[in-house]
C-alpha cells in the first residue's frame, strides 16, 4: 500500500508524523493508499512555495505561460487512460465515464491555451487631448482551490488551467477520498515546465481547507463541494478579505411535458440519474411527469433500469459502478430506508442487488409519487436515486422547480418551442437543458448554479474564471507634448 505525498515546490514533499485516512479502492473495498491530512504548517509550506512562484510566473510573458499550457495538454491527454483508471479505482464510475472526464478537463486547458485573447485589456484612445486609458488584467497572485470527490479530474481542471495561465500559482486541496489523480496532474505540470512552486497539492480535511481560508498568503478561493460546505468557505474566505467562489450542491430537476417523446425523455432520465452512480452534481435526481404522461413514463424508465449492468467500473461490461465510499452508500441507503417509511412508492428497489463484489454497491432505484418534505426529495441525495413527481400541470411543474432552494441545473422535454422558451426565461437555475438532461456548459461557457448551488459571483471556467482569475488594473497616460503645456490648474481633472 503508498503512503501519497504532498506536492509543494515542483516535488512530492513527505512530512512526518501526521494523520492520514485511508482510500479505498471502491469496487472492492479494500484499502490502496494512505492519504496524509495537512496541519497549518504544512498548508504554510504550500502557499510559501507559491507565493515564492507567482511574481517571477505572474511576469512571464503570455507566450510562454501559454507554452507551458499547450505542453500540459500534450501530456493530459496521452495520459488519459492513466488517469482514468485512476478514476475508476478510487471513485469507482467506469472507465468511459472516466474518460468522459478527463475529456471535459483537458477542453478547460484547450482554452486556456488561447489566454492571449482573453487577457486583451480595453483600450480608449485620446480620451483628453493627448491622453489615453486601457486596462490591465493582472493575476490576483496565489489562488486555493478546494474540491470534491465526485470528479477527481475535471473539477480541479476547472480551475488551475485558466489560474495559472492568467499568471497566478496556485494550491489545490483535492478530496481526500480520490487524491491520486490530482498528485498525477501535478507531475504532468512540472513535466510541461512549469516552474517550481507555481502549482502544489495539499491533501487534508477541515483543518488544511481552514488554514487555506484564512492565511493570508492566499488571494482567492474556489469551492466546489455541499452546499454547506460551500457556505461556511464562502463567509470564512470572504470575512479573510479573499474573492471567493464557492459551488454548493444540487437537487437537478428534468420537467417531462405531456407533447414530449416519452422515449428520448426516459433514455435521458436513466442516463443522467444513474450514470457515476448518481454522484454529479448535474445528475437529474426528480423527474416532474406533467399531466397524464406519469405511468407510461414511469414504465419506459423501469424498463430501461432492467438492462442496467451493475459492476466494477474497470469492466467493460459495467455501465453503472459502486458508491465512492461505505460511508456514503450508508447515508444514501438511509435515505432510501426514510423514502419508504414516509410514503414514497418505490418501484425499482436497488437495496435487493446482489452485489458484485464486496464495494459499495447499490443498486438504481426509482421512486414514484414523490412529494416535497420527504427527506428523498429535500435532500441531496448523491446516489442512483430517482425521484418522479407527478403535477396536472406546467406551471405547477415550474413552481416545484423554482422552489428548490438550490439552482444548479434544470432540463425540459418538449417539442412545444414556446414551452421551452417560457422554462428557459423563468426557471431559477444557472444551467438549462432543453431535451438536454446534463447541459454542463463547454470551457468557452461559463459553468455554476443560481441560489444555495452557488456563493459568489463569477463561475467558473470560460470568461468568468478569466474574470475571477485576474484584477482589473486602469492606467491613464500622458506622453507630454512640450508645444501644449497647460501649467497649474487645480481644477478636477475633466476630459474638456
Ligand atoms: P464535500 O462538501 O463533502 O467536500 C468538498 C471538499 O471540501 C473536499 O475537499 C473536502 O475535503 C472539503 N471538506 C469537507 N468537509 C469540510 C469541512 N467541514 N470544512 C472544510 N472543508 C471540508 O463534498 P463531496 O462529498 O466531496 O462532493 C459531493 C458534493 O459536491 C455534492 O454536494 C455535489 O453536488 C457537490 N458538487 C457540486 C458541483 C457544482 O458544480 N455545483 C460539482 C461537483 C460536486
Amino acid at each position: 500500500m503508498t503512503t501519497l505525498a504532498h506536492w509543494i515546490g515542483g516535488a512530492p514533499a513527505d512530512v512526518a508524523s501526521e494523520r492520514h485516512t485511508e482510500v479505498t479502492e471502491s469496487a472492492t473495498g479494500a484499502v490502496v493508499a494512505r492519504v496524509p491530512m495537512a496541519t497549518p504548517e504544512v498548508v504554510d509550506r504550500a502557499v510559501a512555495a507559491a507565493r515564492g512562484a507567482a511574481e517571477e510566473w505572474g511576469q512571464a510573458s503570455i507566450a510562454a505561460r501559454t507554452k507551458v499550457m499547450f505542453a500540459f495538454r500534450e501530456l493530459v491527454h496521452a495520459s488519459r487512460e492513466e488517469l482514468a483508471a485512476l478514476i475508476v479505482r478510487e471513485h469507482g464510475k467506469v472507465f468511459d465515464d472516466a474518460m468522459g472526464e478527463v475529456q471535459r478537463g483537458l477542453e478547460v486547458a484547450e482554452f486556456a491555451c488561447g489566454i492571449g485573447e482573453l487577457l486583451k485589456g480595453g483600450m480608449s484612445a485620446q480620451i483628453s487631448r493627448g491622453v489615453d486609458s486601457y486596462s490591465l488584467p493582472q493575476p490576483v497572485g496565489v489562488a486555493a482551490g478546494i474540491t470534491p470527490f465526485n470528479f477527481p479530474v475535471m473539477v480541479p481542471m476547472w480551475m488551475f488551467p485558466v489560474a495559472l495561465a492568467c499568471g497566478n500559482a496556485f494550491v489545490l486541496k483535492p478530496s481526500e477520498q480520490d487524491p491520486s489523480a490530482s498528485l498525477k496532474l501535478a507531475e504532468l505540470l512540472a513535466e510541461a515546465g512549469l516552474p517550481d512552486g507555481a502549482f502544489n497539492v495539499v491533501h487534508g480535511d477541515r483543518e488544511a481547507v481552514d488554514a487555506l481560508l484564512t492565511h493570508e498568503g492566499i488571494d482567492s478561493v474556489s469551492f466546489v463541494g455541499s452546499t454547506p460546505i460551500a457556505r461556511h468557505i464562502y463567509e470564512t474566505a470572504t470575512a479573510h478579505g479573499k474573492r471567493v467562489q464557492a459551488l454548493g450542491g444540487a437537487k437537478n430537476h428534468a420537467v417531462v411535458l405531456p407533447d414530449a417523446d416519452l422515449d428520448v425523455a426516459a433514455d435521458a432520465l436513466v442516463s443522467a440519474g444513474y450514470g457515476s452512480a448518481g454522484q454529479r452534481c448535474m445528475a437529474v435526481s426528480v423527474a416532474v411527469a406533467v399531466g397524464d404522461i406519469a405511468d407510461a413514463l414511469v414504465a419506459k424508465v423501469r424498463e430501461r433500469m432492467a438492462a442496467l449492468t451493475v459492476g466494477d467500473g474497470a469492466d467493460a461490461g459495467s455501465d453503472m459502478g459502486p458508491l465512492v465510499s461505505a460511508r456514503h452508500l450508508d447515508k444514501v441507503r438511509g435515505l432510501v430506508d426514510a423514502g419508504v417509511g414516509q410514503g414514497a412508492e418505490l418501484v425499482v428497489d436497488g437495496r435487493t442487488l446482489d452485489p458484485p463484489g464486496d464495494g459499495h454497491f447499490l443498486g438504481p432505484c426509482l421512486f414514484d409519487r414523490v412529494e416535497p418534505g420527504m427527506s428523498i426529495y429535500d435532500e441531496e441525495v448523491f446516489g442512483p436515486v430517482l425521484c418522479v413527481v407527478r403535477r396536472a400541470t406546467y406551471p405547477e411543474a415550474l413552481a416545484l422547480v423554482n422552489a428548490d432552494p438550490r439552482g444548479n441545473g434544470a432540463a425540459v422535454f418538449t417539442n412545444d418551442g414556446g414551452a421551452a422558451r417560457l422554462f428557459e426565461q423563468r426557471v431559477t437555475a444557472g444551467m438549462v437543458g432543453i431535451n438536454v438532461p446534463i447541459p454542463v456548459p463547454m470551457a468557452y461557457h461559463s459553468f455554476g448554479g443560481w441560489k444555495a448551488s452557488l456563493f459568489g459571483d463569477l463561475h467558473v471556467h470560460g470568461r468568468h474564471g478569466v474574470r475571477f482569475y485576474t484584477r482589473d488594473k486602469v492606467v491613464t497616460r500622458r506622453w507630454i507634448d512640450p508645444a501644449e503645456r497647460r501649467g497649474v490648474d487645480l481644477g478636477f481633472p475633466t476630459s474638456d
